[in-house]
């Protein structure tokens, strides 16, 4: 992946490779690909590779923003690529995680950040594509560092209390009690917590305001009523995470002009019949009328101008990049990235650099201070039954 400066007002066309899937590579552009030589960077300007990004590696700047691609797949998550998350890092310190989608929680600890300070997580919507990672963040961030703290959610209500967010949370905290029972004695009382913030689907409204930060949740049309897309804003950097939609005016309206769209633009009705062996009604009705397709996706682009676009939530590999690509240029010519996972998005008012993510795949989580964890608060232990407790060998007598 190369460096890819884009100007605010320029007219620079990009194109992420599909090429090499594997996080631990940086992969080639692809040939189709037009890109502004990185002449901007200044190379003395150091730590800053051109092509990679080292997590950990690199502070962000006080008016920088960091997306990371955690996922940006299908429900079927293979190993190139995850189902949808995608991680926000601001120079305030805030991080945020739009969706944690199955799968793209093992992507997480490569990025070298705590736990402890990822413990805010906006939901589009309640797909396993999009939360079925929820309690490998909840549950492995408890155990791994969020001694101190909830994990905190939001997300959208539905047509029924049972389609929302806080009874999706709720069924979380009872299908798991095996799990929090277990653990909780052992480990501190709060990371076992999820605190809800369910807001009403249906209204375009701001849905968190902290620190600067302002986050505003629109209606998303995705198959049935509930889903939302999200509106981060901070300083004078926008960025726009779809979630799953077909496209709504709510998107014109409330998704224009951002620096960064991350729009959906699903796989082709075509592709959709090969990849799942459907019939061509089932696809297009999955791919038209639930999702987006490509060159609809170019047409939002078109309508709402992002500084840079970003489609995913196709299945983006060397046999299905051209084809997204085109489709998406029938109705596009702007900036635009087809995203998979790993790549990052440097995004500041005079540059967007897209880089993949250089990590280890071995990496541990970050750890906290063994002070704070020992002495943090408990709940009552359970224990084994004491004929089961006999049980236990005395193997070092
Ligand atoms: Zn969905
Ligand atoms: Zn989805």
């Amino acid at each position: 992946m190369g460096t890819q400066t884009i100007r605010r007002y320029g007219s620079v066309i990009v194109a992420a490779g599909a090429v090499g899937a594997s996080l631990l590579a940086a992969a080639a552009l692809h040939p189709d690909s037009r890109v502004a030589a990185a002449a901007a960077v200044d190379p003395d300007a150091a730590p800053y590779f051109r092509t990679e990004y080292f997590p950990g590696t690199e502070a962000l700047a006080a008016d920088e923003m960091r997306v990371i691609a955690l996922g940006t797949g299908n429900p079927e998550p293979r190993k190139s690529q995850a189902a949808a998350s995608w991680f926000v890092e601001l120079g305030n310190g805030d991080k945020f995680f739009f969706d944690v989608g199955t799968g793209s929680q093992m992507n997480f600890p490569m990025l070298r950040v705590s736990y402890r300070d990822a413990d805010k997580v906006f939901l589009s919507h309640l797909h396993t594509d999009h939360a079925g990672d929820l309690p490998e963040l909840w549950i492995g961030g408890w155990v791994a560092g969020r001694y101190d703290r909830p994990l905190r959610v939001w997300g959208p209500s539905g047509q029924t209390p049972q389609l929302g967010t806080r009874h999706f949370v709720d069924m979380q905290k009872a299908a798991w009690t095996w799990d929090t029972t277990m653990r909780h004695g052992k480990l501190p009382a709060a990371g076992g917590e999820i605190e809800v913030n369910e807001f009403d689907y249906a209204k375009a409204q701001v849905v968190y305001a902290a620190n600067g930060v302002r986050i505003t949740s629109f209606p998303a049309l995705h198959g049935i009523d509930g889903a939302v897309s999200y509106r981060l804003e901070w300083r004078d950097l926008t960025f726009v995470f779809s979630g799953d939609t077909t496209p709504t005016r709510f998107m014109l309206e409330h998704g224009s002009d951002a620096d960064l769209l991350v729009h959906e633009s699903i796989d082709t009705v075509g592709r959709m019949m090969r990849i799942w062996g459907w019939d061509r009604q089932t696809a297009e009705i999955v791919g038209g009328l639930i999702h987006t397709q490509p060159a609809a996706a170019g047409k939002v682009f078109s309508l709402t101008k992002p500084r840079l676009a970003v489609g995913y939530h196709f299945y983006n590999d060397t046999s299905s990049y051209q084809e997204t690509y085109d489709a998406v240029r029938q109705t596009y010519a702007g900036p635009l990235v087809l995203a998979r996972d790993g790549l990052v998005f440097n995004v500041t008012a005079d540059d967007i650099r897209v880089r993949m993510l250089v990590g280890n795949e071995d990496t541990y989580p970050e750890t906290i201070g063994a002070k704070e964890y020992a002495s943090a608060k408990r709940l009552a232990n359970t224990e084994p039954s004491a004929w089961l407790l006999e049980s236990q060998l005395k193997w070092n007598d």
